[in-house]
């Protein structure tokens, strides 16, 4: 882009979660307004948002209305079919771009991707038709995860298949009967040391910058806690840095983009997922660093120079899922605890509420019994 938007301008974001919230409000700090596109009345990101569309994402007409009227559009939220984004794209600039947006949304195309560059994965075979399931589970071994090819998130869409009896049942859990069979892949089950991803933002000059690697924990398929920085050597955080700059750099990458790796030894992590879009795991961002991944997405995508991503503290965030929120006036009530309401009223099992970050000196994170006590007592 040759010149920055200038103060004033608008940034569409499509999608109204909590991640286009917290873009809303970077945007915002940056002199930018913020225009959200989202099916849902109320949605997170519209209660901080100078405008809001509330539209179904295959509405031509809101579509274009909406793209009309912004600066540059970008999103919060991958599952927007490619169709929406193709009749936005014909009026605004969208970044991430649509090879982004559609690679993320397959899990094929993805690993397909992913591996052309050379960035490993665990093994994967896709699964078109029901009588492809054996012979793809034989494949990569068992045990193995079945996944939906599309549509898939804080995993859903998966099932975990241990021994050959477990197949049938699998599929019927992923493929309704009297459904469309949906495409799937087999993958391998990884049995890894840690989880970790990295967030990596780079501009259409090619300019680039990473956030340090964190370690994320999940529970019931739902991330729970980011440590930042993983506690993994120095040649560990190098390969998932280095394959996250060799992913934007094949991708001409212009916005920011998460890479979630499993470690599955020193230095060797194998790339699981692509999500072209700040992340849960990097909202310790906000705190920990000058520039958080929100305001770095806004500096990517309207041509500012990107900020420097140093992290000047350690950090734990802690998600609030659920029933979790309740715990939020004692967290309040706790020195040196950050705690964030997205603004969602109704809670629900599994649902993202909010999220509670603390800081540490750099180089003083807790030990495993600190980590499991460092949001008690307010939290469990
Ligand atoms: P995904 O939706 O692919 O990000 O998967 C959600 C979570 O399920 C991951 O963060 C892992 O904790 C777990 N998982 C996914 N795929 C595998 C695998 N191949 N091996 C072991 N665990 C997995």
């Amino acid at each position: 882009m040759a010149e920055p938007l200038a103060p004033g301008a608008t940034i569409g974001i499509m999608g109204g979660g909590q991640l286009g919230r917290m873009l809303a409000i970077a945007a915002a700090r940056l002199g930018y307004r913020a225009h959200v596109f989202t099916p849902e009345a109320g949605a997170p990101a519209s209660l901080v948002a100078a405008e809001t569309t509330v539209a179904a994402y295959d509405d031509r007409a809101a579509l274009a209305h909406f793209a009309a009227g912004v600066d540059v559009v970008t999103f919060e939220f991958e599952n927007v079919g490619l169709d929406a984004f193709d009749v936005v794209e014909a009026l605004v600039p969208i970044r991430p771009s649509r090879t982004v947006l559609a690679t993320a949304q397959d899990r094929i195309l993805e690993k397909s991707f992913l591996n052309s560059i050379g960035v490993p994965t665990a093994p994967w075979m896709p699964i078109r038709t029901p009588a492809d399931a054996e012979a793809a589970l034989a494949a990569v071994g068992l045990p193995a995860v079945l996944k939906t090819a599309r549509f898939g998130y804080d995993g859903k869409g998966q099932a975990v298949v241990r021994e050959e009896a477990e197949i049938a049942p699998a599929l019927a859990q992923l493929a309704p009967p009297h459904h469309p069979f949906p495409t799937l892949i087999a993958e391998g089950f990884v049995a890894f040391a840690r989880e970790v991803s990295v967030i990596v933002a780079r501009d259409a000059a090619g300019n680039r910058a990473a956030f340090d690697v964190v370690e994320n924990r999940h529970v019931g398929g739902i991330l729970d806690l980011s440590i930042a920085p993983a506690r993994v050597d120095a040649g560990t955080a190098a390969a998932a840095r280095d394959a996250a700059f060799a992913i934007a750099e094949a991708f001409a990458l212009e916005g920011l983009i998460c890479i979630e790796f499993f470690v599955i030894g020193p230095g060797e992590v194998l790339a699981n997922e692509i999500a072209p879009r700040p992340h849960n795991s990097g909202h310790w961002t906000i705190e920990a660093c000058a520039v958080s991944q929100f305001e770095q997405q806004v500096r990517a995508i309207s041509g500012l120079p990107l900020g420097d991503p140093a992290r000047h503290s350690d950090a734990l965030m802690k998600n609030l899922i659920g029933a979790e929120i309740e715990a939020l006036p004692a967290l309040l009530a706790t020195p040196g605890l950050i705690p964030h309401h997205y603004g969602k009223t109704a809670i629900r099992a599994g649902r993202k509420m909010g999220h509670v970050t603390r800081l540490y000196p750099r180089g003083e994170l807790p030990d495993e019994g600190g980590i499991a006590a460092a949001f008690r007592p307010a939290l469990g």
